[in-house]
């Protein structure tokens, strides 16, 4: 018997993972799975690739026992398994050079520290954290002799030589007063189906059963010792995509949505080159329905190495994403990577943004069938939108998935349609922002572009109104909101300025009389069967954005007065100007200025003063 000392370094680990680590303690379970998975992947490989193995009996288990009695816990493989010198080399040293990296950053600041944790696995070293004395029974295939690593974790271990009946490692721990609760199938089970059920070989768990028989003074208690396989036992993601039938997609879609409805579309990579990873992700058939709360659920799991890290990073996905369902299994990222790190990860980086893009180029795909895509669209068209403004970067995708209702077609409008119909001579994408869609398409303000057969983007919903003005532009083309003063600007004919003219003195009266409630009065070019319509001005939020700000309490936009526009055109607005009586005249004004509010579905300050005007006005036309 050797008694050996830890390379100071490992001391140091174990000092920062029993102290740090104390509040996740089960993940030591995960840790010991995983080995054993990796360990059982080395020996498939070698059965598959070493001439020497080749017809070495390899029947890949993980075994997991416990003893509540005497509080141990066994985990057991029939992996590669470890020789002395595999012990000595892996077992008690730091061979790995980022972990030896990251013990020379660390600064004895424990918080530091408890970041930089995370960025490196813990691995073996957490079964401390519940065991006080941890034994690695092991035999290397193709060898004879097996090994007894043991040690209490205080800077001592000691190998001696033992038996073991087939190829493989047990660890077995006496656990501690932290660790008790393992010793139990209760403790064990569900920690194995949460971080390992896709582990792609079988985890049997071992456990006794009692049950009782027979009645009053024959009931007796029987114990019975049960097997079960714990976990899935299958990566699917990880399968080769020729292997994999759509039923296959879905059937497992069915598992991560504990659901029975079927996806609406699924996205298989398997990338490899610089980065190792895997993604499969599903859109769900209906979107999930805390889609619109701020605290949703993330959809999105991640695995290292098909070890599962978490299910609760948002950040997994760019928030507009957030109904996007399914796995990202890593092969080059840490296993106890942590959440403050995952954030800052350059790896993850890199699979999240090939990821989103790759989920554009789907939709995109999508969108060629018509008919499905407006399903799609239907669920998911709003949080797309927030992307125009979140991800700059793919923002020119988003605006080829983005649609809009229009006044030239009944259902959704793409803009490289809009773009195909637009006139020769048209500079801009038009649009008009409000509440419903019925009052937007019988909205004045569209009569002009009408007339001339411009086609106006109709857009009905708030978040249209927040994203666009940030857009600016699809390709070269600006979008203009024809409800702003300057967006007729552009189509004025030299008539339309001499009519203009003509108008001046009347617009001079009106804003007198309006000065308090109208920024200011024009002649309008863009109206042809109504005499009325109110705009913004340039800078200043639109009726619907104002709406917005209200809710959300910033009441100084119930300040901010629109202009008046007038149809110098229109039967009533000429007559207008000849009108004497001063009274006529204001109470015309003043309709004028309230029916264009109205249909624009502002409410009205004074709607007594309104009713009292149109009653003088029925009262004279009688
Ligand atoms: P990592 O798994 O990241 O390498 P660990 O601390 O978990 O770090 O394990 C250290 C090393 O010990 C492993 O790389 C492996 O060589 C060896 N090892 C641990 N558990 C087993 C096992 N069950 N079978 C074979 N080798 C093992
Ligand atoms: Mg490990």
């Amino acid at each position: 018997m050797t008694k050996r000392k830890f390379e100071t370094e490992v001391n140091q680990l174990l000092h920062l993972i029993i102290h740090s680590l104390y509040s996740h303690k089960e993940i030591f379970l995960r840790e010991l799975i995983s080995n054993a998975s990796d360990a059982l992947d080395k020996l498939k490989h070698a059965t598959l690739s070493d001439e020497k193995f080749k017809n070495f009996p390899f029947e890949p288990r993980i075994d997991i026992s416990f003893d509540a009695e005497n509080s141990t816990l066994d985990v057991s493989d029939t992996g590669i398994g470890m020789n002395e010198q595999d012990l000595v080399e892996h077992i008690g040293t730091i061979a790995r050079s980022g972990t030896r990296n990251f013990i020379e950053q660390l600064t004895g600041d424990s918080k530091n520290d408890l970041n930089l944790i995370g960025q490196f696995g813990v691995g073996f070293y957490s079964s401390f954290m519940v065991a006080d004395k941890v034994d690695v029974i092991s035999r290397k295939a193709g060898e004879d002799t097996a090994y007894k690593w043991s040690s209490d974790g205080q800077g001592e271990y000691e190998i001696t030589e033992t038996e073991r009946d087939t190829a493989g490692t047990t660890i077995h721990l006496h656990l501690n007063e932290n660790g008790k609760e393992f010793a139990s199938r209760w403790g064990t089970e569900s920690v194995i189906r949460k971080y390992s059920n896709h582990i792609p070989f079988p985890i049997f768990l071992h456990y006794e059963d009692t049950r009782y028989e027979g009645e009053g003074d024959e009931r007796k208690e029987v114990k019975e010792q049960k097997t079960d396989q714990v976990n899935d036992g299958s990566a699917l993601w990880k399968r080769s995509k020729q292997d994999l039938k759509e039923e296959d997609y879905k059937e497992f879609y069915k598992t991560i949505s504990h659901g029975a409805e079927e996806p609406l579309l699924y996205v298989h990579t398997q990338a490899e080159g610089t980065l190792e990873y895997t993604t499969l992700f599903y859109v769900p058939a209906k979107a999930p329905p805390d889609m619109y709360y701020a605290n949703y659920a993330s959809g999105v799991k991640l695995y290292v190495k098909r070890v599962f890290i978490t299910d609760d990073d948002k950040e997994l996905m760019p928030t507009y994403l957030r109904f996007v369902r399914g796995i990202i299994d890593s092969e080059d990222l840490p296993l106890n990577v942590s959440r403050e790190l995952l954030q800052q990860n350059r790896v993850l980086a890199k699979i999240k943004s090939s990821s989103v893009r790759k989920l554009l180029d789907e939709f995109k795909k999508l969108a060629d069938d018509e008919e499905k895509y407006a399903a799609f669209y239907e669920q998911y068209g709003r949080p797309l939108k927030e992307g125009l403004y979140q991800d700059f970067e793919n923002r020119e995708k988003l605006l080829e998935l983005a649609r809009y209702k229009s006044t030239k077609g009944e259902g959704w409008v793409s803009l490289s349609a809009y773009k195909e119909r637009m006139q020769p001579d048209q500079k801009a994408i038009y649009y008009i922002t409000g509440e419903k869609e019925e009052t937007l398409r019988q909205s004045p303000l569209l009569e002009m572009y009408r007339e001339k057969d411009i086609e106006v983007l109709l857009m009905d919903e708030e978040i249209d109104e927040l994203v666009i003005p940030s857009v600016m532009k699809y390709q070269d083309i600006e979008f203009k909101s024809i409800n702003r003063s300057d967006a007729a600007e552009d189509l004025k004919t030299d008539k339309d300025k001499e009519e203009e003219k003509e108008a001046d003195p009347l617009i001079g009266r009106m804003k007198d009389l309006l000065k308090d409630d109208v920024k200011d009065v024009k002649a309008s070019t863009r109206l042809s069967d109504s005499p009325s319509c109110i705009v913004v001005d340039e800078n200043d939020p639109t009726v619907q954005m104002q709406g917005i700000l209200k809710s959300l309490g910033q009441d100084k936009a119930a300040d901010i007065k629109p202009i008046l526009e007038i149809n110098p055109t229109h039967a009533i607005v000429s007559r207008l100007k000849d009108v004497q009586d001063d009274g006529m005249f204001e109470d015309i004004s003043r309709l004028l200025l309230d029916q264009a509010l109205l249909i624009e579905g502002v409410e009205l300050k004074n709607p007594a003063g309104f009713v009292r005007r149109l009653n003088a006005i029925m009262d004279k036309a009688l």
